[in-house]
Protein backbone atom coordinates (compact mmCIF):
# COMPACT_ATOMS: atom_id res chain seq x y z
CA UNK A 1 0.00 0.00 0.00
CA UNK A 2 3.06 2.57 0.51
CA UNK A 3 4.46 1.47 -2.61
CA UNK A 4 1.11 2.21 -4.50
CA UNK A 5 1.05 5.55 -2.41
CA UNK A 6 4.39 6.26 -3.58
CA UNK A 7 3.52 5.30 -7.38
CA UNK A 8 0.95 8.01 -6.83
CA UNK A 9 2.56 10.59 -5.62
CA UNK A 10 5.40 10.38 -8.25
CA UNK A 11 2.57 10.67 -11.00
CA UNK A 12 1.24 13.89 -9.41
CA UNK A 13 4.53 15.69 -9.68
CA UNK A 14 4.73 14.69 -13.35
CA UNK A 15 1.35 15.48 -13.64
CA UNK A 16 1.82 18.83 -11.91
CA UNK A 17 4.80 19.79 -14.09
CA UNK A 18 3.54 18.33 -17.47
CA UNK A 19 -0.17 19.33 -17.41
CA UNK A 20 -0.81 21.72 -14.20
CA UNK A 21 -3.42 23.38 -16.22
CA UNK A 22 -5.21 20.55 -16.85
CA UNK A 23 -5.16 18.11 -13.70
CA UNK A 24 -3.38 19.59 -10.68
CA UNK A 25 -3.16 16.63 -8.50
CA UNK A 26 -2.47 17.59 -4.87
CA UNK A 27 -1.47 15.10 -2.10
CA UNK A 28 -4.91 15.46 -0.33
CA UNK A 29 -6.18 15.18 -4.18
CA UNK A 30 -9.48 12.71 -4.44
CA UNK A 31 -7.41 9.92 -6.26
CA UNK A 32 -5.46 8.93 -2.83
CA UNK A 33 -9.07 8.73 -1.40
CA UNK A 34 -10.24 6.75 -4.42
CA UNK A 35 -7.49 4.00 -3.71
CA UNK A 36 -7.87 3.98 0.11
CA UNK A 37 -11.51 3.16 -0.49
CA UNK A 38 -11.11 0.51 -2.68
CA UNK A 39 -9.02 -1.09 -0.64
CA UNK A 40 -11.79 -2.96 0.76
CA UNK A 41 -10.57 -1.70 4.57
CA UNK A 42 -12.18 1.55 4.39
CA UNK A 43 -12.83 3.51 7.45
CA UNK A 44 -16.20 5.50 8.17
CA UNK A 45 -14.45 8.66 7.48
CA UNK A 46 -12.71 7.44 4.21
CA UNK A 47 -16.48 6.57 2.93
CA UNK A 48 -17.72 10.48 3.63
CA UNK A 49 -14.82 11.50 1.95
CA UNK A 50 -15.44 9.54 -1.24
CA UNK A 51 -19.10 10.76 -1.07
CA UNK A 52 -17.67 14.26 -1.14
CA UNK A 53 -15.64 13.50 -3.94
CA UNK A 54 -18.54 12.20 -6.20
CA UNK A 55 -17.86 12.15 -10.04
CA UNK A 56 -18.85 14.82 -12.17
CA UNK A 57 -19.14 16.13 -15.87
CA UNK A 58 -20.25 15.03 -19.46
CA UNK A 59 -20.56 11.46 -18.09
CA UNK A 60 -21.62 11.86 -14.72
CA UNK A 61 -23.67 15.01 -14.56
CA UNK A 62 -23.54 17.77 -11.90
CA UNK A 63 -22.06 17.83 -8.56
CA UNK A 64 -24.30 18.28 -5.17
CA UNK A 65 -25.52 21.65 -4.36
CA UNK A 66 -22.15 24.19 -3.65
CA UNK A 67 -20.10 21.12 -4.96
CA UNK A 68 -17.61 22.14 -7.32
CA UNK A 69 -17.05 20.12 -10.18
CA UNK A 70 -13.06 19.81 -10.84
CA UNK A 71 -10.99 19.30 -13.84
CA UNK A 72 -10.35 16.04 -13.86
CA UNK A 73 -14.32 15.69 -12.80
CA UNK A 74 -14.69 15.06 -9.08
CA UNK A 75 -17.32 17.01 -6.64
CA UNK A 76 -15.24 19.27 -3.98
CA UNK A 77 -15.06 21.97 -2.17
CA UNK A 78 -10.94 23.15 -2.36
CA UNK A 79 -9.23 25.76 -4.45
CA UNK A 80 -8.28 23.07 -7.08
CA UNK A 81 -12.15 22.11 -7.32
CA UNK A 82 -13.90 25.42 -7.49
CA UNK A 83 -10.91 27.95 -9.24
CA UNK A 84 -11.74 29.19 -12.78
CA UNK A 85 -11.17 28.46 -15.44
CA UNK A 86 -10.29 24.87 -14.58
CA UNK A 87 -13.33 24.31 -12.30
CA UNK A 88 -16.16 23.13 -14.94
CA UNK A 89 -18.58 25.49 -15.33
CA UNK A 90 -21.86 23.38 -16.45
CA UNK A 91 -21.36 20.41 -13.67
CA UNK A 92 -21.15 22.49 -10.34
CA UNK A 93 -20.61 25.35 -8.64
CA UNK A 94 -17.43 27.62 -9.56
CA UNK A 95 -15.61 30.63 -8.30
CA UNK A 96 -16.25 31.77 -11.25
CA UNK A 97 -20.03 32.18 -10.41
CA UNK A 98 -19.86 34.70 -7.76
CA UNK A 99 -20.42 37.57 -9.33
CA UNK A 100 -19.39 41.62 -8.45
CA UNK A 101 -22.49 43.39 -7.29
CA UNK A 102 -23.79 47.19 -8.12
CA UNK A 103 -25.74 47.89 -11.02
CA UNK A 104 -25.61 45.68 -14.33
CA UNK A 105 -23.55 47.30 -17.33
CA UNK A 106 -25.85 46.41 -20.33
CA UNK A 107 -27.59 49.37 -20.46
CA UNK A 108 -24.61 51.37 -21.50
CA UNK A 109 -24.80 52.82 -25.04
CA UNK A 110 -22.35 50.78 -27.02
CA UNK A 111 -22.11 53.46 -30.05
CA UNK A 112 -19.23 52.01 -32.08
CA UNK A 113 -16.86 55.71 -32.36
CA UNK A 114 -13.52 56.05 -33.80
CA UNK A 115 -11.75 54.60 -36.93
CA UNK A 116 -10.51 51.20 -35.30
CA UNK A 117 -12.04 47.88 -36.16
CA UNK A 118 -14.91 46.79 -33.93
CA UNK A 119 -15.59 43.22 -33.64
CA UNK A 120 -16.01 40.86 -36.06
CA UNK A 121 -12.78 41.84 -37.48
CA UNK A 122 -9.79 40.48 -34.92
CA UNK A 123 -6.95 43.19 -34.92
CA UNK A 124 -3.36 41.20 -35.24
CA UNK A 125 -0.84 44.44 -35.41
CA UNK A 126 -0.28 48.45 -34.48
CA UNK A 127 -0.72 50.50 -37.54
CA UNK A 128 1.38 53.39 -35.82
CA UNK A 129 4.92 53.30 -37.02
CA UNK A 130 8.02 53.31 -34.16
CA UNK A 131 5.43 52.21 -32.01
CA UNK A 132 5.21 48.66 -29.98
CA UNK A 133 2.23 47.56 -27.70
CA UNK A 134 3.47 45.74 -24.64
CA UNK A 135 0.24 43.62 -23.13
CA UNK A 136 -0.29 41.68 -20.11
CA UNK A 137 -2.85 39.03 -20.05
CA UNK A 138 -4.59 37.02 -17.01
CA UNK A 139 -3.74 39.16 -14.21
CA UNK A 140 -3.54 40.85 -11.92
CA UNK A 141 -1.62 39.14 -9.50
CA UNK A 142 1.25 39.31 -7.30
CA UNK A 143 3.82 40.12 -9.30
CA UNK A 144 2.03 42.99 -11.29
CA UNK A 145 3.10 45.83 -8.58
CA UNK A 146 6.87 44.81 -9.25
CA UNK A 147 5.61 45.62 -13.09
CA UNK A 148 4.25 48.40 -12.95
CA UNK A 149 7.21 50.02 -10.56
CA UNK A 150 9.44 48.54 -13.54
CA UNK A 151 6.93 50.28 -16.14
CA UNK A 152 7.55 53.71 -14.02
CA UNK A 153 11.13 53.46 -14.54
CA UNK A 154 11.12 53.44 -18.06
CA UNK A 155 8.43 55.68 -18.66
CA UNK A 156 6.51 52.60 -20.62
CA UNK A 157 2.57 52.51 -21.31
CA UNK A 158 1.33 49.29 -22.01
CA UNK A 159 -1.88 47.40 -21.84
CA UNK A 160 -3.26 45.03 -19.17
CA UNK A 161 -6.23 42.30 -20.63
CA UNK A 162 -7.29 41.73 -16.89
CA UNK A 163 -9.58 39.03 -15.90
CA UNK A 164 -12.07 39.10 -13.16
CA UNK A 165 -11.85 36.14 -11.13
CA UNK A 166 -9.53 33.52 -12.24
CA UNK A 167 -6.66 31.36 -11.04
CA UNK A 168 -8.02 31.82 -6.99
CA UNK A 169 -7.19 35.01 -7.09
CA UNK A 170 -11.08 36.44 -6.09
CA UNK A 171 -13.11 39.03 -7.70
CA UNK A 172 -10.47 42.21 -8.50
CA UNK A 173 -13.37 44.34 -7.40
CA UNK A 174 -13.08 42.71 -3.74
CA UNK A 175 -12.43 44.65 -0.88
CA UNK A 176 -9.89 43.41 1.13
CA UNK A 177 -7.76 42.29 -2.03
CA UNK A 178 -5.32 43.92 -3.67
CA UNK A 179 -6.64 44.17 -6.87
CA UNK A 180 -8.43 47.56 -7.47
CA UNK A 181 -5.99 49.47 -6.38
CA UNK A 182 -3.76 47.77 -8.55
CA UNK A 183 -5.95 48.51 -11.83
CA UNK A 184 -6.82 51.82 -10.59
CA UNK A 185 -2.48 52.76 -10.19
CA UNK A 186 -2.42 51.25 -14.04
CA UNK A 187 -5.20 53.57 -14.82
CA UNK A 188 -3.44 56.67 -13.14
CA UNK A 189 -0.16 55.70 -14.56
CA UNK A 190 -1.84 55.92 -17.92
CA UNK A 191 -1.60 52.28 -18.78
CA UNK A 192 -4.32 50.99 -21.01
CA UNK A 193 -7.31 48.79 -19.05
CA UNK A 194 -8.89 46.07 -21.17
CA UNK A 195 -11.39 42.77 -20.53
CA UNK A 196 -9.93 39.29 -20.47
CA UNK A 197 -13.16 37.94 -19.90
CA UNK A 198 -14.51 37.54 -15.85
CA UNK A 199 -13.11 33.67 -15.93
CA UNK A 200 -11.18 33.10 -18.53
CA UNK A 201 -13.50 30.32 -20.37
CA UNK A 202 -13.03 29.75 -23.96
CA UNK A 203 -15.72 32.09 -25.75
CA UNK A 204 -16.18 29.48 -28.42
CA UNK A 205 -17.07 26.86 -26.52
CA UNK A 206 -19.32 28.18 -23.89
CA UNK A 207 -23.04 29.16 -24.71
CA UNK A 208 -24.12 32.42 -25.80
CA UNK A 209 -25.63 33.77 -22.68
CA UNK A 210 -22.32 32.13 -20.59
CA UNK A 211 -20.51 34.30 -23.47
CA UNK A 212 -22.47 37.35 -22.69
CA UNK A 213 -22.38 36.64 -18.72
CA UNK A 214 -18.39 36.23 -19.08
CA UNK A 215 -18.26 39.81 -20.52
CA UNK A 216 -20.80 41.88 -18.86
CA UNK A 217 -19.59 40.59 -15.10
CA UNK A 218 -16.10 41.63 -16.11
CA UNK A 219 -17.51 44.92 -16.98
CA UNK A 220 -19.26 45.26 -14.08
CA UNK A 221 -16.47 44.69 -11.72
CA UNK A 222 -14.10 47.05 -13.92
CA UNK A 223 -16.70 49.79 -14.11
CA UNK A 224 -17.07 49.51 -10.06
CA UNK A 225 -12.75 50.43 -9.85
CA UNK A 226 -12.88 52.77 -12.44
CA UNK A 227 -16.41 54.05 -13.55
CA UNK A 228 -16.00 53.16 -16.97
CA UNK A 229 -16.22 49.42 -19.06
CA UNK A 230 -13.09 48.75 -21.49
CA UNK A 231 -13.97 48.99 -25.27
CA UNK A 232 -10.87 46.46 -26.16
CA UNK A 233 -10.74 42.71 -25.38
CA UNK A 234 -8.44 39.86 -25.93
CA UNK A 235 -10.07 36.43 -26.07
CA UNK A 236 -9.01 33.79 -23.83
CA UNK A 237 -6.69 31.17 -25.66
CA UNK A 238 -7.39 33.84 -28.58
CA UNK A 239 -10.20 31.95 -29.28
CA UNK A 240 -13.32 33.48 -30.56
CA UNK A 241 -15.02 31.91 -33.96
CA UNK A 242 -17.46 33.05 -36.22
CA UNK A 243 -18.74 30.21 -36.16
CA UNK A 244 -19.50 29.93 -32.63
CA UNK A 245 -21.14 33.24 -32.95
CA UNK A 246 -18.57 34.93 -30.78
CA UNK A 247 -16.78 37.44 -32.62
CA UNK A 248 -20.07 39.02 -34.19
CA UNK A 249 -21.06 39.04 -30.13
CA UNK A 250 -18.04 41.19 -29.91
CA UNK A 251 -19.29 43.52 -32.30
CA UNK A 252 -22.96 43.49 -30.79
CA UNK A 253 -21.38 44.49 -27.52
CA UNK A 254 -18.71 47.14 -28.93
CA UNK A 255 -15.43 45.15 -28.71
CA UNK A 256 -12.19 45.94 -30.49
CA UNK A 257 -11.27 42.31 -30.47
CA UNK A 258 -7.21 42.19 -30.00
CA UNK A 259 -4.71 39.33 -31.03
CA UNK A 260 -0.83 39.82 -31.47
CA UNK A 261 1.72 39.33 -33.80
CA UNK A 262 4.78 38.68 -31.56
CA UNK A 263 3.69 35.98 -29.09
CA UNK A 264 6.71 35.76 -26.72
CA UNK A 265 4.82 31.96 -25.29
CA UNK A 266 6.18 33.49 -21.80
CA UNK A 267 3.40 30.83 -20.40
CA UNK A 268 6.05 27.87 -21.60
CA UNK A 269 9.38 29.66 -20.55
CA UNK A 270 8.72 30.54 -16.50
CA UNK A 271 12.52 29.58 -15.44
CA UNK A 272 15.33 31.88 -15.09
CA UNK A 273 16.64 29.47 -18.20
CA UNK A 274 13.94 28.81 -20.25
CA UNK A 275 12.80 32.61 -20.19
CA UNK A 276 15.98 33.35 -22.64
CA UNK A 277 13.79 31.61 -25.58
CA UNK A 278 10.81 34.13 -25.30
CA UNK A 279 13.84 36.88 -25.16
CA UNK A 280 14.81 35.39 -28.09
CA UNK A 281 11.45 35.25 -29.82
CA UNK A 282 11.50 39.37 -29.23
CA UNK A 283 14.91 39.86 -30.43
CA UNK A 284 14.74 37.93 -33.26
CA UNK A 285 11.12 39.47 -34.51
CA UNK A 286 12.63 43.25 -34.36
CA UNK A 287 15.84 41.72 -36.65
CA UNK A 288 13.52 40.55 -39.22
CA UNK A 289 11.31 43.84 -39.55
CA UNK A 290 10.53 44.92 -43.29
CA UNK A 291 10.95 48.56 -42.27
CA UNK A 292 13.06 50.37 -39.46
CA UNK A 293 9.76 51.24 -37.11
CA UNK A 294 7.35 48.54 -38.44
CA UNK A 295 5.07 48.57 -35.24
CA UNK A 296 4.86 45.32 -33.36
CA UNK A 297 1.55 44.49 -30.83
CA UNK A 298 3.49 41.85 -27.92
CA UNK A 299 1.86 38.84 -25.81
CA UNK A 300 3.10 38.33 -22.15
CA UNK A 301 1.35 37.46 -18.73
CA UNK A 302 2.00 39.62 -15.69
CA UNK A 303 0.82 36.08 -13.65
CA UNK A 304 4.84 34.45 -14.48
CA UNK A 305 7.66 35.67 -12.39
CA UNK A 306 9.86 35.49 -15.49
CA UNK A 307 7.85 37.46 -17.32
CA UNK A 308 7.62 40.16 -14.91
CA UNK A 309 11.37 40.00 -13.62
CA UNK A 310 13.12 39.43 -16.38
CA UNK A 311 11.37 39.17 -20.32
CA UNK A 312 9.84 42.66 -19.24
CA UNK A 313 13.14 45.05 -18.91
CA UNK A 314 14.72 42.71 -21.81
CA UNK A 315 11.92 43.88 -24.06
CA UNK A 316 11.67 47.43 -22.56
CA UNK A 317 16.07 48.10 -23.15
CA UNK A 318 15.90 46.78 -26.58
CA UNK A 319 12.92 48.16 -27.73
CA UNK A 320 14.37 51.81 -26.04
CA UNK A 321 17.74 50.79 -28.00
CA UNK A 322 16.10 50.92 -31.13
CA UNK A 323 13.92 54.04 -31.08
CA UNK A 324 10.53 52.41 -29.88
CA UNK A 325 8.36 54.22 -27.71
CA UNK A 326 6.30 51.86 -25.68
CA UNK A 327 2.62 52.43 -25.84
CA UNK A 328 -0.56 51.14 -24.87
CA UNK A 329 -3.23 49.23 -27.59
CA UNK A 330 -4.96 52.48 -28.31
CA UNK A 331 -1.71 54.70 -28.97
CA UNK A 332 -0.19 52.27 -31.25
CA UNK A 333 -3.35 52.36 -33.40
CA UNK A 334 -3.96 55.98 -33.28
CA UNK A 335 -7.08 55.32 -31.21
CA UNK A 336 -7.86 58.57 -28.40
CA UNK A 337 -7.66 57.73 -25.01
CA UNK A 338 -11.46 59.07 -24.86
CA UNK A 339 -12.07 55.73 -26.56
CA UNK A 340 -10.96 53.18 -24.60
CA UNK A 341 -13.68 53.23 -22.24
CA UNK A 342 -17.52 53.49 -22.17
CA UNK A 343 -18.31 55.60 -18.85
CA UNK A 344 -21.33 54.66 -16.73
CA UNK A 345 -23.38 57.57 -16.32
CA UNK A 346 -25.82 56.04 -13.79
CA UNK A 347 -22.49 54.82 -11.84
CA UNK A 348 -21.89 56.43 -7.99
CA UNK A 349 -19.51 55.18 -6.24
CA UNK A 350 -20.63 56.13 -3.00
CA UNK A 351 -23.77 53.45 -2.83
CA UNK A 352 -22.30 50.58 -1.16
CA UNK A 353 -22.57 47.62 -3.36
CA UNK A 354 -23.18 43.97 -2.28
CA UNK A 355 -21.20 41.36 -3.85
CA UNK A 356 -23.95 38.71 -5.67
CA UNK A 357 -21.41 35.90 -3.97
CA UNK A 358 -23.53 33.49 -1.95
CA UNK A 359 -20.81 32.94 0.54
CA UNK A 360 -20.00 36.51 0.95
CA UNK A 361 -22.97 38.27 1.12
CA UNK A 362 -23.93 38.02 4.25
CA UNK A 363 -20.59 37.58 5.93
CA UNK A 364 -18.85 39.80 9.36
CA UNK A 365 -15.81 40.42 9.36
CA UNK A 366 -13.89 38.59 12.03
CA UNK A 367 -12.52 41.20 14.69
CA UNK A 368 -11.25 38.08 17.34
CA UNK A 369 -9.11 36.29 14.61
CA UNK A 370 -11.59 33.36 14.59
CA UNK A 371 -13.54 32.35 11.50
CA UNK A 372 -16.58 29.79 10.15
CA UNK A 373 -20.06 29.93 9.59
CA UNK A 374 -20.94 33.65 9.19
CA UNK A 375 -17.48 34.95 9.91
CA UNK A 376 -15.16 35.89 7.17
CA UNK A 377 -11.27 36.50 7.48
CA UNK A 378 -11.06 38.67 4.05
CA UNK A 379 -10.57 42.07 5.45
CA UNK A 380 -9.66 41.36 8.91
CA UNK A 381 -6.16 42.29 10.64
CA UNK A 382 -5.29 38.60 11.25
CA UNK A 383 -5.10 37.96 7.76
CA UNK A 384 -7.05 37.00 4.75
CA UNK A 385 -7.32 33.19 5.08
CA UNK A 386 -9.46 31.38 7.35
CA UNK A 387 -7.70 27.77 8.51
CA UNK A 388 -9.46 24.25 8.66
CA UNK A 389 -9.68 24.95 12.93
CA UNK A 390 -11.43 27.98 11.98
CA UNK A 391 -9.01 30.82 12.80
CA UNK A 392 -7.82 33.83 10.39
CA UNK A 393 -3.67 33.98 9.25
CA UNK A 394 -1.62 34.51 6.60
CA UNK A 395 0.63 32.00 6.51
CA UNK A 396 0.62 28.04 4.36
CA UNK A 397 -1.07 26.49 7.27
CA UNK A 398 -4.08 28.47 7.35
CA UNK A 399 -4.43 29.34 3.50
CA UNK A 400 -3.27 26.50 1.97
CA UNK A 401 -4.66 22.55 2.75
CA UNK A 402 -7.54 22.86 4.59
CA UNK A 403 -8.28 26.75 4.08
CA UNK A 404 -12.13 27.33 4.21
CA UNK A 405 -13.18 29.04 0.80
CA UNK A 406 -16.31 30.27 2.48
CA UNK A 407 -14.59 32.16 5.27
CA UNK A 408 -11.89 33.87 3.59
CA UNK A 409 -9.14 33.41 0.28
CA UNK A 410 -7.62 30.34 -0.14
CA UNK A 411 -4.40 30.50 -2.10
CA UNK A 412 -0.51 29.88 -1.36
CA UNK A 413 0.36 33.18 -2.55
CA UNK A 414 -1.63 35.15 0.28
CA UNK A 415 1.28 36.10 2.32
CA UNK A 416 2.72 38.27 -0.16
CA UNK A 417 -0.18 39.60 -1.49
CA UNK A 418 -1.62 40.96 1.76
CA UNK A 419 1.72 42.37 2.44
CA UNK A 420 2.48 43.77 -0.98
CA UNK A 421 6.12 41.51 -0.71
CA UNK A 422 6.69 38.78 -3.71
CA UNK A 423 8.81 36.66 -1.29
CA UNK A 424 6.89 33.70 -1.74
CA UNK A 425 6.56 31.75 -5.22
CA UNK A 426 3.28 30.39 -6.06
CA UNK A 427 3.07 27.35 -7.79
CA UNK A 428 -0.72 28.19 -9.47
CA UNK A 429 0.68 31.23 -10.79
CA UNK A 430 1.36 29.53 -14.05
CA UNK A 431 -1.50 28.13 -13.89
CA UNK A 432 -3.50 30.20 -16.04
CA UNK A 433 -4.51 28.38 -19.30
CA UNK A 434 -2.52 30.77 -21.17
CA UNK A 435 -1.78 28.57 -24.34
CA UNK A 436 -2.47 31.73 -26.43
CA UNK A 437 -1.65 31.28 -30.40
CA UNK A 438 -1.69 33.00 -33.22
CA UNK A 439 -4.77 30.68 -34.10
CA UNK A 440 -7.13 29.51 -32.51
CA UNK A 441 -7.19 26.09 -34.26
CA UNK A 442 -3.58 26.04 -32.88
CA UNK A 443 -4.40 26.68 -29.43
CA UNK A 444 -7.02 24.05 -29.71
CA UNK A 445 -4.32 21.23 -30.56
CA UNK A 446 -2.21 22.06 -27.48
CA UNK A 447 -5.03 22.14 -25.67
CA UNK A 448 -5.26 18.40 -26.27
CA UNK A 449 -1.72 17.50 -26.16
CA UNK A 450 -1.41 18.78 -22.47
CA UNK A 451 -3.95 16.84 -21.92
CA UNK A 452 -3.21 13.72 -22.82
CA UNK A 453 -0.52 13.17 -19.78
CA UNK A 454 -3.45 13.87 -17.25
CA UNK A 455 -5.44 11.16 -19.22
CA UNK A 456 -2.82 8.79 -19.00
CA UNK A 457 -2.78 9.66 -15.00
CA UNK A 458 -6.03 8.85 -14.61
CA UNK A 459 -6.25 5.59 -16.70
CA UNK A 460 -2.72 4.56 -14.44
CA UNK A 461 -4.75 5.75 -10.87
CA UNK A 462 -7.65 3.22 -12.30
CA UNK A 463 -5.55 0.64 -12.98
CA UNK A 464 -3.78 0.56 -9.75
CA UNK A 465 -7.03 0.55 -8.57
CA UNK A 466 -8.35 -2.62 -10.32
CA UNK A 467 -5.22 -4.07 -9.76
CA UNK A 468 -6.13 -3.95 -6.06
ZN1 LIG B 1 -5.36 34.51 -20.88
Amino acid sequence: MHMRHLVVSGLGLVACTTARNIFNLHPDHQGTRVISVAHGTALPQELVERNSGARCGLEFGKCPEDKCCSNAGYCGDTKNHCSSPDCQIDFGHCDAHDTPGGAPTDQIPRTLAGAVPYGPRFIRSCTVPGTIALTFDDGPKEYTQDLLDLLDKYDAKVTFFVTGNNNAKGQIDSPGMPWASLIQRMHRSGHQIASHTWSHQDLSKVSESQRRAQLLWNEVALRNILGAIPTYMRPPYSSCTEESGCLKDMGTFGYHVILYDIDTEDYSHDSPEAIQSSKDIFDRSLDSRDAFNRPWLVIAHDVHEQTVHNLTEHMLKRLTAEGYRAVTVGECLGDPPELWYRKDDNFDERIPRQSKSKHSVTKTVSVDGMCGGNVTCLGSRFGPCCSDTGFCGNMSSFCGIGCRPDNGYCGDDAGSVMHGGGASSDPNAGKSKSKSTKKPAKSEARSLLQLSPSVAVLLLLFLVVLMD
